[in-house]
């Protein structure tokens, strides 16, 4: 078979495109392209007389946010489409399923979701889901033991390490978690009136070290396969369902990346929000339990060598807790002040968007500083309830 060249699709090629896929032959169909991110390009593609349809993604080879200059490797497409696939062996009832994939195209064909919300709009909307909780741990939980080394053996590892070899999109990461919110880059985004509180940050030596300490961990460790941007945007859910999309940034990192991040985005809700906040001070807590009695139960069923010390699993735990807290940190600080913001904070009325965004930025701080003091995410909650 011929290949050919990459090109993008338009809402008219997405079309034709599935259908010599043998996807709604001789049907009329509509295409949208819904993509919302600045990365790809996401066409719902569907017959006219029905609502479910089939989601095509696809990788452009730029980002939008700047305009072509930006290039960006088409490899993260097939990342997404192989993670995806581990997930729907590990977990299949918490991402789409995968239909076919195009390396050459950067295009994948996947389950429409869209009879589901992003987890971020809803939560915006203060609708509640009452099961996505411990649905994430569960994903959490079986995602990183199944990829880590209690879970699998040195040669899938390595696999592993070398199918999600991702140094590009690791490398935004770094600049745009790690690196740029802690110094006066021309990537940093925030308004006037933090300068003083953003310059404390800046001149803080312990906050520096702390987080380069993070940064370390999170190009050195190399514990389980991540999703690599578990934010709520990357969520679907509904009061009964949740579904895991958009894991291009996967590589083989800290378990504690996942967990922190996650983690941090539901704490926009609780810091923007004036009511229900005790609900999702439940979920951060039940994530938490729902993780590691997860974890335990897998490895005493599914651990690929004896290691017989349930001490052993717990100190473990304990440090993938400490590095999510510096996640959460970092995650506060580069969505208040860096490159990429979040609509829970973004959309309040200026005046108290400053106040809440000063509150994140000291409670990041801390989180970096005070990880292994704070140890934990129960621990996190009752510190920031009694201050508050
Ligand atoms: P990006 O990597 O550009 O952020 P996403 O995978 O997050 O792309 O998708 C962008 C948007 O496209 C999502 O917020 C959602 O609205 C829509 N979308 C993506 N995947 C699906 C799907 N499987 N079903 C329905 N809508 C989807
Ligand atoms: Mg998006
Ligand atoms: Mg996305
Ligand atoms: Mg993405």
């Amino acid at each position: 078979i011929q290949k050919k060249e990459y090109r993008p699709l338009t809402e008219a090629t997405s079309i034709t495109y599935l259908q010599k896929l043998g996807y709604f032959t001789n049907q009329v169909c509509e295409s949208v392209e819904i993509g919302d991110g600045n990365l790809n390009l996401v066409f719902k593609v569907r017959p006219v007389d029905q609502e479910q349809g089939l989601i095509i993604k696809q990788a452009l080879p730029y980002a939008k946010v700047v305009g072509e200059s930006w290039p960006l490797t088409l490899k993260r497409a097939t990342i997404e489409s192989n993670a995806t696939k581990i997930y729907n062996e590990l977990i299949p009832n918490l991402v789409p399923k995968i239909f076919a994939h195009d390396e050459e195209q950067a295009v994948t064909v996947m389950e429409d979701l869209s009879h589901l919300q992003i987890l971020r709009k809803g939560l915006i909307e203060k609708k509640s889901f009452p099961f996505f909780a411990e649905h994430i741990g569960e994903f959490l939980a079986n995602s990183l033991f199944f990829t880590s080394d209690f879970g699998t053996t040195p040669a899938k590892k390595k696999e592993l390490e070398l199918t999600f070899n991702n140094p590009e999109l690791c490398d935004i990461t770094e600049d745009l978690v790690y690196t740029d919110p802690f110094f006066n880059s021309e990537t940093n985004s925030f308004e006037e009136e933090l300068l003083e509180d953003v310059q404390a940050l800046w001149n803080d030596e312990v906050l520096q070290l702390e987080a380069a300490k993070l940064k370390l961990d999170f190009l050195s460790k190399k514990e389980a396969l991540l999703h690599g941007d578990l934010h709520t945007g990357s969520i679907f859910a509904s009061a009964t369902e949740t579904k895991v999309i958009d894991p291009e940034f996967a590589f083989v990192g800290p378990i504690g990346f996942d967990l922190g991040q996650i983690q941090a985005n539901l704490l926009f809700q609780i810091f923007s929000r004036t009511d229900q906040k005790e609900e999702i001070l439940d979920q951060l807590v039940t994530i938490e339990k729902v993780f590691n009695e997860t974890f335990i139960r897998l490895w005493e069923e599914h651990s690929v060598r004896p290691f017989n010390q349930v001490e052993l699993i717990k100190e473990k735990l304990e440090g993938y807790w400490i590095d999510a807290i510096g996640v959460i940190g970092c995650e506060c600080i580069r969505r208040s002040i860096g490159l990429a913001h979040v609509e829970d904070i973004d959309s309040l009325e200026l005046d108290r968007k400053i106040a809440i965004k000063k509150e994140i930025l000291a409670f990041g701080a801390n989180c970096i500083k005070n990880r292994f003091t704070i140890g934990n995410i129960k621990n996190l909650i009752s510190d920031w309830s009694n201050k508050s």
